[in-house]
C-alpha cells in the first residue's frame, strides 16, 4: 500500500502504440494537496479501471478530450472525505469522485456524489450500480429494447456491462445468450440464469453459436468488436438492434485489421435485414435514464435478480499491469484497484 502522508498518483508518460506497458506511465509521491472553500480532500478507498481508459490515452479524437501526457490518468474512484471546506460534507463521508489514479485528491464538494455504505457495499458505485451498470440498463432498454421471447445476446458478458445487459434481458423476458473468454466466466454465466453460454476461444465457438440461437437473435449489445462480431452478424433477424457500447477487441490496434474488405458485407445486412446499429455513449442517457435505474437496479441487487462480481487487485502501483490485463480478458468481473482501507469493512 501507499504511504499515508504523501499523495502517490500514476501519471501518463507517454502514449501506448498498441498495448499498454508499464513504460507508458510514471509513479510519484508528492505533497498531499490541499482543499479550497467549495472543496473536500479525499482518501481513495478505490480506483475504478475501465476499458474507456485506453481511449484517453490516445491523441486521436474521440468523444472525450484525451489525458495530456504528464498528468494523472483519469478514473472514477469511491474515497472518503478527510477534510471538508464545504458544509453538504463531512469528515468521513463516502463518495463517488473522479479523482483518478492516485491515493488522494481534491474536488468541488458538488461534483462528488456521498454514498450510503447501508444500501450497498461502496464499491458498487463504480460497478453494478455505477456507470458500467447505468451502460448496461440504457444501452440495452432504450436501443436494444428486447420484447419477451426474443433473443438476447451479449458479448464480454462476464464484465459489468455484459453481465447485466444479460440479467436485465432476462429480467424483461427475453432469452439471454453471453459470450465469453474460457470456461470459468461461462460456468459464472450459466450460475447467474444465462439462458446459454458460450466460449468465444472454443474452436467449436461459430457451430455453439448457430446451436444457441435456433430463431435467430433480436438484439445484439455489441462490446468487443473482432471475430465476435463476424460470427454474430450472419445470425441477426431483420429488424434486430445493435447497441453498440464498445470495440475492445480493437482498442489497442495500431491499424487496420487485414482484408478482405468486408464492408459491402455489412452494408448489405444492415439493408436487406434493415438492421439498427447505434453507438451510444452512455451519459447521453442520464438526463433521461439514470434515476429509474438507480431505482429498478437498486431494487434488483437486494432481491437477488441482478448479481454481481468484482475482481480487486490491491496497491496503487498495480493500476498500470492490471489495466492492461484488462483489455485482454484476464480480470473477471468489475475490475477495481484497492488504494486504501475500506472503512465500511470490517474483514
Ligand atoms: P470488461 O470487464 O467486460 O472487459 C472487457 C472484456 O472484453 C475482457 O474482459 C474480455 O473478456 C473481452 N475481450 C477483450 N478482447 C476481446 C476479443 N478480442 N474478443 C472478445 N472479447 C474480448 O469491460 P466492461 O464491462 O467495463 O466494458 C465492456 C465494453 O463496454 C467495453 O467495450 C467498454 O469500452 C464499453 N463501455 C462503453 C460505454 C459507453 O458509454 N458506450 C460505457 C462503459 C463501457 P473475455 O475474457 O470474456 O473475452
Amino acid at each position: 500500500m501507499t504511504d499515508p502522508t504523501q499523495n502517490t498518483r500514476i501519471l501518463l508518460a507517454s502514449r501506448p502504440h498498441g498495448e499498454p506497458t508499464s513504460d507508458n506511465f510514471t509513479i510519484e509521491a508528492v505533497p498531499i494537496p490541499v482543499p479550497a472553500e467549495g472543496e473536500v480532500l479525499l482518501r481513495t478507498i478505490y480506483l475504478s479501471l475501465d476499458p474507456y481508459m485506453r481511449g484517453r490515452m490516445s491523441a486521436a479524437k474521440s468523444y472525450a478530450a484525451p489525458v495530456e501526457v504528464g498528468t494523472v490518468m483519469q478514473g472514477g474512484t469511491v474515497a472518503e472525505v478527510i477534510e471538508s471546506r464545504d458544509a453538504s460534507l463531512q469528515v468521513g463521508d463516502v463518495v463517488l469522485s473522479f479523482t483518478g489514479w492516485q491515493s488522494y485528491g481534491v474536488a468541488a464538494a458538488k461534483h462528488v456524489r456521498k454514498l450510503d455504505p447501508t444500501l450497498a457495499p461502496i464499491s458498487t458505485a463504480v460497478g453494478v450500480l455505477g456507470m458500467p451498470g447505468f451502460t448496461a440498463y440504457a444501452g440495452l432498454l432504450e436501443i436494444g429494447r428486447p420484447q419477451p421471447g426474443e433473443t438476447v445476446v451479449v458479448a464480454a458478458a462476464a464484465g459489468p456491462v455484459g453481465s447485466a445487459v444479460g440479467q436485465i434481458a432476462r429480467i424483461k423476458g427475453a432469452r439471454a445468450v453471453g459470450i465469453a473468454g474460457g470456461p470459468d466466466k461461462v460456468a459464472w454465466l450459466e450460475e447467474l440464469g444465462f439462458d446459454v453460454a458460450l466460449d468465444h476461444r472454443s474452436p467449436t465457438f461459430g457451430d455453439d453459436l448457430k446451436a444457441a440461437v435456433p430463431d435467430g437473435i433480436d438484439v445484439y449489445f455489441e462490446n468487443v468488436g473482432g471475430h465476435v462480431w463476424d460470427t454474430v452478424l450472419p445470425h441477426l433477424n431483420t429488424y434486430a438492434r445493435v447497441p453498440l457500447c464498445g470495440l475492445v477487441a480493437h482498442y489497442n490496434e495500431t491499424e487496420l485489421p487485414p482484408g478482405p474488405d468486408r464492408s459491402s458485407r455489412l452494408m448489405t445486412s444492415i439493408l436487406t435485414k434493415s438492421l439498427t446499429i447505434r453507438g451510444f455513449i452512455q451519459t447521453e442517457f442520464v438526463k433521461t435514464h439514470y434515476t429509474a435505474f438507480q431505482e429498478d437496479a437498486a431494487e434488483w441487487l437486494r432481491d437477488g435478480t441482478l448479481r454481481h462480481r468484482e475482481d480487486v487487485v490491491k496497491g496503487l502501483e498495480n493500476a498500470p499491469e492490471a489495466f492492461a490485463g484488462l483489455l485482454k480478458g484476464t480480470s473477471f468481473g468489475k475490475l477495481l484497484v484497492q488504494v486504501g482501507d475500506d472503512p465500511t469493512r470490517t474483514s
